[in-house]
């Protein structure tokens, strides 16, 4: 298809022209009270979905698994060699509680200041629908959309997209693309756009000591039986040195460097370390721009998430602790892989004291990056300037978890997250809302992704 400004220009009225239904459709959508539990209502969802893409001209099917259904969509190009786009969203839902504390109903979505307030108006029914108005509004304009486009929007992200590995495994080919496009969470609180290529893993595991069958009495007992929290705490002072590096064999042995494009893109984001220190509620933040970001990005952490040992309530009672516990994680930058980083940590824990158990609990998220530098990943960054008229910040990672690593690894596909939610979306909290200028944004944007790409 040959560009054709005029009806890029076109399109983009018409999002505009169509503001109002695009809002109610967000509204009937906002309605559906898909909490991830509630199988009924999130079935209901599921096919309201369906049958709300049906109407807007894409070819929608419902694929059932394990858990919560998946909802799959997709609009062909007439060009036959075009590139592929999937746009990946969840229709599931946070619990709404507590309920006292919102200023209207959660599944009653009502519009105050701009804003769409409703429990999963940000996160992430009012960011999906932005993807899907955008082809809806391109196919009003156009008889073929520049590339091809599918959609996979899921019911189980909110409890941890259980269903939606297998679903990967198990179609590869139904979701072969060029790239993965996610929007979820916010924009920078600054108001400017945000692409982002990675997220870190994560990997919880618990140290457990246990030295007696009951508490003991510290006097009758003192200095003639082990305490479990200090030998606890010796093995948890060896796994680290004073600089904060952690002193486990082969821990590090994995973790790449940044290029020097990553540091070129750390070069430009925004540090302001004297408002870090006050919304983190720390005293001040220490390190400079350059370690603040590399730590941040490039660099697994190891951290003491709760120590538990002995009496912890008020007052006092003289005991020696029959067991001491410590819930930890690490989190994975690229390359990392839990199973092996598990082994150095019970390696390490063995030759300390090989009394201490190292249970792993839970499943593991695995990190997860592409690169910035790909060509299809500079097109994305073109198109989301195009879009919000500025340049994006550009974060080759995140500091969190979330399970990319579908996309990059089970799928084997470049992922990039563009957030169209406003920086308060209050995404999981009380009042949940959806800027209205953000969303329309949203659509826009979408739209030049897929014009970007083609
Ligand atoms: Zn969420």
């Amino acid at each position: 298809m040959k560009e054709n400004k005029m009806n890029a220009l076109e399109i983009h009225n018409k999002i505009e022209e169509n503001k109002e239904k695009s809002i109610e459709t967000l509204i009937d959508f906002v309605k559906q009270p898909s909490i991830s539990r509630d199988v009924e209502a999130v079935e209901k969802c599921s096919r309201y979905l369906k049958s709300l893409m049906i109407d807007l001209g894409i070819d929608t099917r419902i694929y059932k698994t394990e858990g919560n259904p998946i909802v799959y969509g997709e609009v062909s190009s007439n060009n036959k060699n075009a590139r592929t786009v999937l746009f990946y969203g969840h229709y599931d839902v946070q619990p709404p509680d507590p309920l006292e504390e919102w200023d209207s109903p959660p599944f009653n979505p009502t519009i105050r200041n701009g804003r769409l307030y409703g429990r999963g108006a940000g996160d992430n029914k009012g960011q999906l629908l932005a993807h899907v108005l955008a082809v809806k509004t391109i196919l009003e304009k156009e008889e073929s959309l520049p590339i091809n486009v599918k959609f996979v929007f899921e019911g189980e992200e909110e409890i941890g997209s259980k269903s939606l590995t297998k679903f990967v495994e198990n179609n590869k080919e139904l979701l072969e693309t060029d790239v993965v496009i996610t929007s979820d969470g916010p924009i920078h609180d600054s108001g400017a756009p945000m692409v982002v290529f990675g997220v870190r893993g994560v990997m919880n595991f618990q140290l457990e000591l246990k030295t007696a069958k009951t508490d003991n009495h510290s006097g009758n007992k003192g200095g003639v039986i082990p305490n479990p929290a200090w030998i606890l705490n010796e093995v948890l002072y060896s796994m680290k040195d004073k600089d904060d590096y952690v002193t486990i064999d082969g821990f590090y042995d994995d973790v790449l460097k940044p290029t020097g494009k990553e540091m070129e893109l750390i070069e430009k984001l925004p540090f302001d370390p004297e408002n870090l220190a006050k919304v983190y509620g720390v005293e001040k933040i220490e390190l400079d721009k350059k370690t603040f970001y590399e730590r941040l990005m490039f660099l697994p952490t190891l951290t003491i998430n709760g120590l538990v040992s002995g009496y912890t309530k008020e007052g006092t009672k003289n005991i020696i602790p029959k067991k001491a516990t410590a819930k930890m994680e690490v989190r994975m930058v690229k390359n990392q892989n839990p199973e092996d980083l598990f082994e150095k940590i019970k390696n390490h824990v063995k030759k300390i004291n090989p009394d201490v158990k190292v249970i792993q609990q839970e499943e593991d998220m695995y990190p997860s990056r592409t690169s910035s530098e790909l060509p299809i990943s500079e097109k994305v960054i073109a198109a989301v300037k195009k879009a919000y008229k500025i340049d994006p910040i550009v974060l080759p990672s995140m500091g969190g978890s979330l399970p990319d690593y579908i996309w990059t690894k089970v799928l084997g596909k470049p992922s990039i997250m563009v957030p169209y939610a406003n920086a308060d979306e209050a995404n999981h909290a009380p009042n949940e809302n959806m800027d209205l200028d953000c969303f329309m944004k949203g659509i826009h944007c979408s739209v030049e992704i897929i014009n970007g790409l083609k």
